[in-house]
C-alpha cells in the first residue's frame, strides 16, 4: 500500500477546499471499496479525507412527498428504515441483495454509487486495463469475460457497474445531489454514470471535486407492484450476473407507468425508456413482458464467455415484470 496522510472534515466548506487543492486527495468514508483499491495499489490517493463525521447520514421527507437519503446514510440504515421498507421496497430489496450484512453496516449511499468495477484484471496489476491505465488495452476483450458488459461496451472496455442499489434507484428515476467549487446542482440519476467510450477511466460524469450530498427518491416508490431478481452464481456474497428491477403502476388490467433496469449487463445501471414506454398502455401479458425484454436488449453483443447472459437478461426480465404483478400475471397465463 502507498503512504498517504489523513485529516478528517468537519464540514463541507473544508472538505471541499480540502480536496480541491490536491489533485491526489480522495474522500473516505465506508471505506469498503476504496480499502480494496488501496491494498491492491489500484487507488494511490496520497491524502485521505475522512468524511464519515459530515452531517449527510439523515433520511428525511422532502416536501414533493419524496424522501432524501443523505449521503453518509449506511447501507444497512436505508434498507431497514420504515419509509424505504413501506414506500420504496424496491429499494430496499435491492440492497439486501448486495453484499453481506457487515458491508453494508459499512457502506454509504454515496460510496454505493461511487464503487469502482469488479472486473478482475482492474484489480490485477500485471493486465491491461484502459479503466486504470488509460492506453494500456484491456485484458478482458479476450480474456475471461463472463462477468462483463454486453451493452453499451466499446473497443476500450467492457466493464459492467457491480451495484445492485443503484439499479433500483435507475428504475426508480432518483436524482442525486452533489456540491462543488462551482455550487451545487442535481444529476437524474441515469445521467450520473456514464458509458466507458473511449475515456473508460471516467465512471461518472461528476466533475473534479464535487462531493455527492444525497440522493433523492421521487414520491411514486412502486410499493405495490415491483420486483429485483438478481442472477448470481451463489445465492448471497456475489455479484450479479444478470439482475433486473421492475416496477409497475396497474390501472385494472392496463400498465399505466412502467419502469425497468438492469445490473451486469452494462458500465452504468441499464435503462432504456422506450422499453418502458412499451409496456405502458398495455395488459400485462407475457407477449408485452417479451416485447419490452427484446427491446431492452436491442443491440446486445456478448464476446465469448459472457454469451450467456443475452438470453438469461432476455428471460430475467420477463421473469421480473411477471414477479412485479404476480396476480394480474397469472390471470393473463404469463406463468407459461
Ligand atoms: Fe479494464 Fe475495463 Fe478492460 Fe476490465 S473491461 S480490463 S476494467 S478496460
Amino acid at each position: 500500500m502507498n503512504a498517504f496522510t489523513y485529516s478528517r472534515a468537519h464540514d463541507l466548506a473544508g472538505t471541499l477546499k480540502e480536496i480541491g487543492g490536491n489533485e491526489k486527495a480522495m474522500l473516505i468514508a465506508g471505506g469498503t471499496n476504496l480499502i480494496d483499491l488501496m491494498k491492491e495499489n489500484v487507488a494511490r490517493p496520497s491524502h485521505l479525507v475522512d468524511i464519515t463525521r459530515l452531517p449527510l447520514s439523515r433520511i428525511e421527507p422532502l416536501a414533493d412527498g419524496g424522501l432524501r437519503l443523505g449521503a453518509l446514510s449506511t447501507n444497512s440504515q436505508v434498507a431497514y428504515h420504515p419509509e424505504v421498507e413501506r414506500r420504496y421496497p424496491l429499494l430496499a430489496k435491492a440492497i439486501l441483495a448486495g453484499a453481506s450484512p457487515q458491508l453494508r453496516n459499512m457502506a454509504t449511499t454515496g460510496g454505493n454509487l461511487l464503487q469502482r468495477t469488479r472486473c478482475v484484471y482492474f484489480y490485477d496489476l500485471a493486465a491491461s486495463c484502459n479503466k486504470r491505465e488509460p492506453g494500456s488495452g484491456c485484458a478482458a476483450l479476450h480474456g475471461w469475460n463472463k462477468q462483463h458488459a454486453i451493452l453499451g461496451t466499446s473497443e476500450q472496455c467492457i466493464a459492467t457497474h457491480p451495484s445492485d442499489m443503484c439499479v433500483a434507484l435507475a428504475a426508480l428515476r432518483a436524482t442525486v445531489l452533489v456540491e462543488g467549487p462551482e455550487g451545487q446542482r442535481a444529476i437524474p440519476f441515469s445521467e450520473l454514470h456514464r458509458l466507458p467510450g473511449d475515456a473508460p477511466e471516467l465512471d461518472t460524469t461528476l466533475l473534479r471535486g464535487e462531493v455527492i450530498t444525497a440522493v433523492d427518491l421521487p414520491p411514486e416508490g412502486f410499493a405495490e407492484h415491483h420486483a429485483y431478481l438478481k442472477v448470481r452464481e451463489r445465492t448471497s456474497y456475489a455479484f450479479a450476473l444478470v439482475s433486473v428491477a421492475a416496477a409497475l403502476v396497474l390501472d385494472g388490467n392496463r400498465i399505466q407507468l412502467a419502469r425497468l433496469a438492469l445490473g451486469g449487463v452494462a458500465h452504468k445501471p441499464w435503462r432504456v425508456e422506450r422499453s418502458e414506454a412499451l409496456l405502458e398502455g398495455k395488459a400485462p401479458t407475457r407477449e408485452a413482458f417479451e416485447a419490452a425484454a427484446a427491446d431492452v436488449l436491442r443491440g446486445a453483443r456478448g464476446f465469448g464467455h459472457n454469451d450467456f447472459k443475452i438470453e438469461l437478461a432476455r428471460r430475467a426480465v420477463v421473469r421480473a415484470l411477471t414477479q412485479a404483478a404476480p396476480e394480474v400475471a397469472r390471470d393473463h397465463d404469463v406463468h407459461r
